[in-house]
């Protein structure tokens, strides 16, 4: 039987040390303040932006909601981005994605000035991940790492896999695990032999949207295994990119869903305020 890894109470520790460390600013007078910006009805990116907003008020910070209507331009959110940019109030600016088709997430990206990019998707942060030498971590990738931590495994030398390839989740999780010395297989819908990759993974992270598709089969007996996905099962119920009743007795640790990498992600969104608030007072 494999331990669980409890990424609500992972998350829940490090609310608590970032909760401490904002207590700790306030008496010195510095506030961290999260603007968050939604544009659009779209109901998951609202449910996201209330989390986000009761995450902020839970820590200690000030948070900020722009909610603009659907119809929004271009223009008018460039200029909303470049007010924010430019308010010593604001440390951290997120632009809730996805956005509403006729605005271009990459332009709107580009223009948050990247020392307020909690998210960490500006090519600025993107090519510091790249080099190891980053304030900001996606907060997905960043979120697994933590869990990672929290099993006590090394990375260092050990086989890593991720199953996915995206510039949100894949892309920057095999860079975390190779800055801490693994050996990173990266696999995507063209890799061939999948399952048996997978089962050489001392760490497996799946990252792929597509429900419960790995098995026991796919599973190194002992194996850490990180479940990203956020699907809907036949039922409608929602569940990982992992069979976790199948690989629960085979792995050595394993994230469940709900409750695994889901409750990180936001944990981690906080945590890259706090630092982008340090960072722009000149603490550390
Ligand atoms: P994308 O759709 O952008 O990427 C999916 C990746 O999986 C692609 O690289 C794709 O390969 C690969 N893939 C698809 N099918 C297969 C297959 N049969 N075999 C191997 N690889 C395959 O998704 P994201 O990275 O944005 O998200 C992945 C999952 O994580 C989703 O379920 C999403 O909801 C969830 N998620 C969860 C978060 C959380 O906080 N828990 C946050 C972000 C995402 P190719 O590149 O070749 O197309």
């Amino acid at each position: 039987m494999s331990k669980i890894i409890d990424g609500k109470q992972v998350s829940a520790d490090v609310k608590a040390r970032i909760a401490k460390e904002t207590a700790e600013l306030k008496t010195k007078g510095i506030e961290v303040g999260l603007a968050v910006v939604i544009v659009g009805e779209d109901p998951a990116s609202q449910v996201y932006v209330r989390n986000k907003e009761k995450a902020c008020e839970a820590v200690g910070f000030n948070s900020y909601k722009y909610a603009l209507p659907e119809q929004t331009t271009e223009s008018e959110l460039l200029e909303l981005v470049d007010k924010l940019n430019n308010d010593p109030k604001v440390n951290g600016i997120l632009v809730q994605l996805p956005l509403p088709k006729h605005l271009n997430d990459k332009v709107i990206i580009d223009n948050i000035k990247y020392e307020k990019d909690v998210d960490a998707f500006h090519p600025v942060n993107v090519g510091k991940i790249m080099i190891g030498d980053y304030s900001f971590l996606p907060c997905t990738p960043a979120g697994v790492m933590e869990l990672i931590h929290s099993t006590g495994v090394e990375v260092a030398g050990k086989q890593c896999v991720v199953i996915g390839r995206s510039n949100i989740v894949g892309k920057p999780m095999a860079m975390l695990l190779l800055h801490e010395s693994g050996t990173v297989t990266i696999c995507h819908s063209k890799t061939k032999n999948l399952k048996e990759i997978c089962a050489d993974a001392d760490i497996l992270v799946a990252a792929v949207g597509r429900a419960k598709m790995v098995t026991a089969d796919y599973i190194k007996p002992g194996a850490v295994v990180i479940d990203v996905g956020m699907n809907r099962d036949e039922n409608g119920k929602l569940c990982g990119d992992v069979d976790f009743e199948d690989c629960k007795d085979k792995a050595g640790y394993i994230t469940p869903v709900p409750g695994g990498v889901g409750p990180m992600t936001i944990a981690m969104l906080m945590q890259n305020t706090l630092t982008a608030a340090k960072q722009q007072q000149c603490i550390e």
